[in-house]
């Protein structure tokens, strides 16, 4: 073994227990970590293919842990979510991210959009809608400067409840979408039965549009299916020009990727995408 990691596990062995060792100290270490203290928001524009406007963003947590330094999202969340830190981080990130897209909106005269990632677990809430309700009241937004992001998982999962739920949030014109579409397990036929505005067609397929035929192909089936029930269409995990390009030809609404921009700071958001406006 090389390199002592912390608590003395190496860095280079890959064995099992390095994983599960690894997720112990990410598990305690997240129990003790101050909310917001060790956490921040990113902001990752989103564009429209054709005319290339700005039209929202999605926000994107981070960790900066003072025991383990940077941990990113796909290493923490899952263990967030089995310990129970999802929640009140949960509640943070929606009450942080909707106070910015407020001053935002209001300082450049705009209506962008805020993209938040929610959990499956908040979706069980049953005071979701309330909460959410009282987050826009005391900073005073509009609900449809809001657009939740929710996966296939948990669109797939108590649908009666789940249908309410989407229902409610679309009477305030809250909107929602359906997060790395074209992944995992889609079932189709709860496009019809949910109120859902978006599909995010999930950087996988992205990746493979300049090269992979059948990628096209199923990304073109996407944004038909998307028209055909009256839904939009966001691509993400755009990287260059020549996927933006078939995207646009494909009918795709709006393009989310490091082509237009990196998740980046508050500041840098401002400085890189609002003050040009
Ligand atoms: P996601 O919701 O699918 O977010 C998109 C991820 O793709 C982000 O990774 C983003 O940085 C990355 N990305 C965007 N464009 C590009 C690109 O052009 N190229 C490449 N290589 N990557 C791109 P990130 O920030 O590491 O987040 C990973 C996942 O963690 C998210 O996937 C989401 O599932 C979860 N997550 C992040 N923030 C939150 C949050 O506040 N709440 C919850 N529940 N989950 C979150
Ligand atoms: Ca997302
Ligand atoms: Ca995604």
């Amino acid at each position: 073994a090389k390199g002592s990691g912390v608590s003395g596990v190496s860095f280079f062995d890959h064995t099992a227990n390095e994983g599960v060792e690894r997720q112990h100290q990410i598990d305690l270490a997240l129990k003790k970590a101050p909310i917001p203290g060790e956490f921040s928001l990113v902001y990752q524009p989103q564009y429209t293919a054709h005319s290339k406007q700005l039209i929202g963003m999605e926000a994107l947590l981070r960790w900066n842990s003072s025991e383990l330094g940077f941990v990113p999202p796909d290493a923490f969340i899952s263990i967030a979510e089995e310990n129970g830190v999802i929640i009140p981080l949960s509640e943070w990130v929606m009450k942080e991210s909707i106070r910015q897209i407020t001053e935002w909106n209001r300082r450049y005269g705009l209506s962008l959009a805020m993209g938040i990632n929610i959990s499956p677990l908040q979706l069980d809430d049953p005071r979701f809608v309330s909460k959410l309700d009282a987050l826009l009241a005391e900073a005073g937004a509009e609900p449809k400067w809001i657009n939740l992001e929710v996966t296939e998982r948990s669109a797939m999962k108590g649908e009666k409840v789940l249908a309410d739920l989407f229902k409610e949030l679309s009477r305030r014109n809250i909107s929602l979408s359906i997060d790395d579409f074209g992944t995992g397990y889609s079932s189709l036929s709860y496009l019809k039965r949910f109120e859902i505005d978006y599909l995010k067609i999930a950087k996988p397929l992205v990746d493979g549009l300049a090269d992979n035929e059948t990628d096209r192909q199923i990304v073109q089936a996407i944004v038909m299916i998307a028209t055909a029930l009256g839904l939009r269409t966001i691509a993400e995990g755009v990287e260059d020009e020549s996927q933006l390009a078939i995207l646009d030809h494909l009918g795709c609404d709006e393009i989310q990727g490091y082509f237009f921009g990196k998740p980046v700071n508050p500041q840098e958001f401002e400085r890189l995408h609002l003050k040009r406006e």
